[in-house]
């Protein structure tokens, strides 16, 4: 058996990636200053039918900013999706505003439109759709609400580079949009976010606030508090050499997801997340969810891969049974998801063989007898 470890993600870096980072240590610009990040910043944007860019260090910083663009804080309160990653609620805090969670749906994976109504209370100020595994969200739906009742859209895309919804691409239906380019999204910058915004006058504020709040024309005066989340130009040079390479690193995803897709049709027990009608996704992480007709369970399931040198990994917590967000309430959609969802092996350095060593072992999973599960995982 061949088993040298399958990785759940690995960042595709053989594009363009050492060369424009040689020519930041040979030139010398190395910090937040230099050609990259500009370059980096309006093809991002532009891609994404955006008219501003503005790189920040993190996804994280990137959903703080926004906020604090908005001038949300202490006494407002957010929507969010109950089945995330924490950041999407943790920068709602960093803004010393209270988020208020909404349960998802089962089939995309992705915010309930339908129950955030109900949510919204005069101190609301915005929704942040977060656009779950790289399926968009229901953009017209969630619109409609915000401008129903005149509150902000930020857009949590750091799954999603290149997903759309009606043929337009995510990130270009927010206030403000947020990008990740950590090391297993879409395309990398090692750490590095950033804010997209069709308003000139946003794009300014938040240049100004992730810069110190130093006034642009009067070096060293800060009218405000504000923030260094800067991002390099070390980061911005691999971020451009990736972004230049982003179709054909979205058709390996898709080519990967088709293959994958072929590989699992004929199994019982296993469902996969669908964006609705109108939605058209990425493959951020291949995922799937292992319902009760299949012998194993998800964290059964999770643990034979791993025997197998498969990495693969559950889906988020819902928000709501952590500490900082503890809430009785029950979303019984992001229970179900969360206690059955795992992504497989996703990228776009996967080979063949590698994905059909993975199809394999979850075949072999799907075969066993449920009485045989305990035994036979401990043969292994
Ligand atoms: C990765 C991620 C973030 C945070 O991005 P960082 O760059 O790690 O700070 C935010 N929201 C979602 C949905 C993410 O997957």
């Amino acid at each position: 058996m061949n088993d040298t470890k399958i990785p759940i993600a690995q960042p595709d870096l053989t594009g363009s990636e050492l060369e424009y980072v040689t020519d930041c240590l040979t030139s010398t610009w190395i910090s937040s200053s230099g050609k990259y990040i500009s370059e980096f910043e309006s093809i991002t944007a532009s891609y994404c039918g955006s008219n501003h860019g503005v790189s920040v260090s993190s996804g994280t910083t990137a959903l703080h900013l926004a906020l604090e663009a908005l001038n949300i804080g202490a006494g407002d309160e957010v929507i969010v999706p109950n089945l995330t990653f924490a950041a999407s609620a943790n920068a709602v805090k960093h803004a010393h505003a209270t988020p208020v969670l909404v349960d998802i749906c089962r089939e995309d994976g992705n915010i309930n439109w339908r129950l955030i109504e109900a949510e919204i209370t005069p101190r609301t100020k915005a929704i942040i759709p977060v656009h779950l595994f790289g399926n968009p969200c229901d953009m017209g739906a969630i619109l409609a609400i915000a401008r129903k009742h005149k509150i902000f859209v930020i857009e949590d895309c750091a799954e999603s580079l290149g997903a759309s919804w009606e043929g337009s691409k995510v990130g270009s239906f927010g206030d403000i949009s947020c990008f990740s380019f950590f090391a297993n999204k879409i395309i990398t910058t090692g750490e590095g976010g950033m804010c997209v915004t069709n308003s000139r006058d946003l794009a300014e504020r938040m240049r100004f606030l992730k810069n110190h709040g130093m006034d642009q024309n009067r070096r060293y005066w800060h009218p405000e508090v504000g923030f260094n989340y800067r991002m390099t130009n070390i980061q911005a040079a691999i971020g451009l050499a990736q972004i230049e390479r982003i179709d054909s690193l979205l058709s390996a995803r898709e080519k990967l997801a088709n293959h994958y897709d072929a590989g699992l049709a004929d199994i019982d027990g296993l469902d996969f997340l669908r964006p609705n009608q109108g939605g058209e996704s990425v493959c951020w992480l291949y995922s799937l969810i292992v319902n009760d007709q299949f012998p194993v369970s998800r964290d059964g399931l999770i643990k034979e891969l791993t025997l197998k040198g498969i990495e693969s990994r559950p889906f988020f917590f819902p928000l709501n049974m952590m500490p900082p967000y503890k809430e009785q309430k029950s979303f019984p959609d992001s229970d179900y998801l969360s206690n059955r969802g795992l992504s497989l092996p996703t990228s776009s350095l996967l080979q063949e063989q590698e994905i059909e060593r993975v199809l394999d072992a979850v075949r072999v999973s799907s075969s066993q007898q449920q009485q045989d599960h305990f035994t036979s995982t401990s043969e292994l």
